[in-house]
């Protein structure tokens, strides 16, 4: 329904200061209120919605042009998430894959081009094919040997580093972390880093879900990001802003990324209302500083519900397709006889709301939603 000029002067004239506005949405607004559907709904953490502090964050931002970088709550985001990462510079966008695309589009200037990367990887399965018509780049996915994360000898084993004319030469190596909910461990990172800055090869962390990787205590955002050239975050996965990501490097590297930015037509203009959201949901959910707040804020707890899902699991005589460390939870539907699509709609016959073998926890989560999640692990495992 449109509204009419007749109510917005209504609204406005029972709305004078934030108070009011805040007030307002408390008592008509249940979608501030509450998780509502989110805390049935285990398929992804984009699921979780936007709090009242977010919405606080929102009413209070600065509504300046950011294409003309003159917004001080979308510049203080980025220089907030350029320190607490340990890099120079970094540039907002709408989403992880923007970030994700952005980043690789801006070191990879010169085909033939390849980026190596985990075959898993959200860039080569999840991106749309960004990487083939946006970059022009070739893909090296590499399977990790030891079925976790990549080590600096899978990598060496398929980078290539010489001059032969039949070969796509590596340009950059991608990285995620979280990868499938597991840590890619700091030591190895530095490993891969020093080797791919000796052979003059670029690093690109995709750290979607960095900060649960954080909340781990492996090692701080700084820690991890150190050893990349670039870094996304995204703030709309676990963290529970509506929208948003960030890509951090040098400050000659984000310049040029600000450039490909506007010309994919990233360029926004009172961004505050976005980067203000995405600041508060890094504050409220992740915390201040580098390790966040007690390590890692509500995701921290987050873990442990994980670790609780995977017991309830397991205790019925359920196998797992991967170790449980951060906040998914991979369950083994093969070896329990159950198909995805069954699963699913056991899932929707108690209310929940599940996506494949992958369980994903959040803070929105609620625990009449675990408890339900039990009663499908009854189903699934007692028919086996
Ligand atoms: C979610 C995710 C992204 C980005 O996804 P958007 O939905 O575009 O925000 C990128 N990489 C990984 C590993 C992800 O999990």
């Amino acid at each position: 329904m449109e509204s009419s000029p007749s109510s917005i002067v209504a609204c406005s004239k029972h709305t004078d200061t934030l108070d009011d506005v805040l007030s307002l949405l408390r008592s008509t607004s249940i979608a501030w209120n509450r998780p509502g559907p989110a805390a049935f709904d285990f398929r992804s953490d984009v699921v979780t919605t936007p709090t009242l502090l977010i919405l606080r964050a929102i009413i209070e931002t600065t509504l300046q042009d950011d294409v003309y970088q003159e917004d001080p709550t979308t510049s203080f985001l980025e220089s907030h998430m350029a320190k607490l990462t340990g890099h120079e510079a970094g540039t907002f966008v709408l989403s992880g894959t923007m970030a994700n695309q952005l980043a690789l589009r801006t070191h990879l200037t010169q085909p033939p081009h390849a980026v190596l990367c985990d075959a898993r990887s959200h860039i080569i399965h999840w991106e749309a094919g960004g990487l083939a018509s946006l970059c022009g780049a070739m893909v090296q996915g590499v399977m990790p040997s030891n079925a976790e994360f990549l080590t600096l000898e899978d990598i060496q084993r398929k980078a290539i580093l010489s001059n032969d004319v039949h070969k796509c030469p590596t340009a950059v190596i991608s990285l995620e972390n979280t990868i499938s909910g597991l840590v890619h461990p700091l030591p190895e990172l530095q490993r891969i880093s020093k080797w791919a800055r000796h052979n003059g090869l670029r690093v690109h962390i995709d750290g979607a879900r960095l900060w649960e990787a954080v909340a781990t205590g492996q090692g701080s955002l700084r820690d991890f990001a150190h050893c990349a050239d670039s870094v996304s975050l995204d703030f709309s996965k676990g963290l529970g802003a509506p929208m948003g990501a960030i890509v951090v490097g040098s400050a000659k590297f984000v310049d040029r990324a600000r450039r490909i930015r506007k010309s994919m037509g990233g360029g926004m203009r009172q961004a505050g209302v976005l980067s203000s959201a995405a600041r508060a949901a890094v504050d409220e959910t992740f915390g201040p500083g580098i390790w966040g707040r007690n390590l890692g804020g509500k995701l921290r707890g987050v873990h442990d519900t994980a670790r609780v899902v995977t017991e309830m699991w397991v205790r019925r005589g359920g196998k797992l397709r991967r170790r449980t460390e951060t906040n998914l939870v991979w369950v083994d539907l093969a070896s329990a006889r159950t198909t995805y699509e069954d699963f699913a709609e056991i899932g929707r016959n108690f209310g929940v709301k599940l996506d494949g073998s992958r369980i994903v926890l959040h803070f929105q989560i609620s625990n009449e939603a675990i408890r339900r999640l039990g009663l499908v692990f009854d189903m699934v495992l007692a028919t086996r």
